[in-house]
């Protein structure tokens, strides 16, 4: 048995989802921008799709940009909204503990001039919205706060930031790429101007996703080409893709209440059994302001890759918090930041469950995980010390 604990990585495409992509690629394959009727099929299935992720987030249709995913998106709000703005204004807000989208294009605006504050999380894995406050200049241009965190699930309080940018006259964007079909999202509630949203993350197809851009938003096109997307992102739509993230958005608004609640009672399950039956393990991040099909825990000396592989042969999939690039084993930035050392940071392992989850998987998972954690543990030369620390 395959036991699949990695959603907040990717998701399977729904069938449903499949079923609705499949005509837009070789019998309806025409270019959405063409004026005959082939084009013209495809027109209307963007259009449909446009008005389906809108409504998952409240918006208006016309302020839906679709781009090739939450990467894109996450760079066309900061880097759209810094070449939007006046040239005396050079000041950015993030967090330490946004994804790599946000937290790498705010490092490569730094090297235009751009000044970044990064506010620190605490302890609990929220960052705290009066150190956003105090960060605020007469410069700022943006504020950028993910709404749930990848690694660790915790929801950060977008609606009072919301408030605090409003108040300050200064633009709001929030990644809300894990929070879509795991939390109800609407974009007035929160009070954002630009929120990012990719379909992979919500059983739809890899490489598209969406900017909610709230009308009256400045943003500067980071491409440049035809007038696609009301000309704020060039190129010619992936109609199929589109059309299976309009599907996976309407499902997802569907699934929302009974989803959660089952999967929530899932994940709970696998961390109490996994506390029960393990020493010195602790729970990464606030446990109740969190998404419900995620859990983080650090494992005290027992090495984090070294159990995704052991894990992996006997058929569970799971993960050590952010994707690692080129095989490197650099500690989470999340954990750091929220005060982990190093060695805790590597030693920790992220679960996160889905629509397709089952309890016969959740048990035996809950099986197979602690005897793997405690033969690491004894190859582990750190493991002495390490446990008696504690
Ligand atoms: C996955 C993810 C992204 C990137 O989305 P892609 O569609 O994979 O480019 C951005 N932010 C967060 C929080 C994510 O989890």
């Amino acid at each position: 048995m395959n036991i699949y604990l990695d959603y907040n990585s990717t998701t399977p495409v729904d069938r449903a989802v499949l079923d609705a992509m499949l005509p837009f690629f070789a019998d309806n394959f025409g270019n959405a921008s063409s004026i005959h009727s082939s084009g013209q099929r495809g027109r209307s299935a963007v259009d449909a799709a446009r008005d389906s992720v809108a409504a998952l987030i409240g918006a208006k249709t016309a302020e839906i940009v679709f781009t090739s995913g939450g990467t894109e998106a996450d760079n066309l709000a900061l880097f759209g909204s810094v070449a939007a703005s006046n040239h005396s204004r050079k000041h950015i807000i993030t967090t330490a503990i946004e994804h790599h989208a946000v937290l790498n294009a705010a490092q490569a605006l730094e090297k235009q001039d751009i000044d970044v504050t990064y506010v620190p999380a605490v302890a609990s894995g929220i960052v705290d919205p009066q150190d956003v406050r105090r960060a605020l200049r007469p410069e700022t241009i943006l504020i950028s706060v993910m709404h749930a965190n990848n690694e660790l699930g915790t929801i950060q309080p977008i609606e009072e930031i919301g408030r605090i940018a409003a108040e300050a006259d200064v633009y709001f964007h929030c990644d809300a790429v894990q929070s879509a079909g795991k939390l109800p999202l609407d974009v007035n509630r929160l009070g954002v101007d630009l929120l990012s949203i990719s379909a992979h993350k919500i059983y739809g197809p890899k490489g598209v996703g969406a900017l909610y851009v709230r009308a009256g938003t400045p943003l500067e096109p980071q491409f440049h080409g035809g007038h696609h997307e009301r000309d704020r992102r060039p190129g010619t739509e992936n109609v199929p893709g589109i059309v299976g993230f309009g599907k996976a958005a309407e499902l997802a608004s569907v699934r929302l209440t009974t989803d959660s609640a089952r999967i929530e009672s899932l994940r709970d399950r696998l961390e109490e059994m996994l506390l029960n039956s393990l020493a010195s393990v602790r729970v990464n991040g606030d446990r109740s302001r969190r998404v419900p099909n995620t859990t983080n825990l650090a494992f005290t000396a027992a090495g984090g890759e070294a159990l995704v592989i052991a894990l992996d042969l006997q058929g569970v999939a799971c993960s050590t918090g952010a994707a690692c690039s080129s095989g490197a084993v650099e500690p989470s930035h999340v954990l750091l930041a929220i005060g982990l050392s190093p060695d805790e940071a590597r030693s920790s392992l992220r679960f996160s469950l889905g629509r397709t989850t089952t309890a016969a998987e959740i048990d035996r998972a809950a099986d197979i995980i602690p005897p793997t954690v405690e033969r690491l543990r004894a190859l582990s030369p750190r493991s002495e010390s390490a446990m008696h620390a504690r």
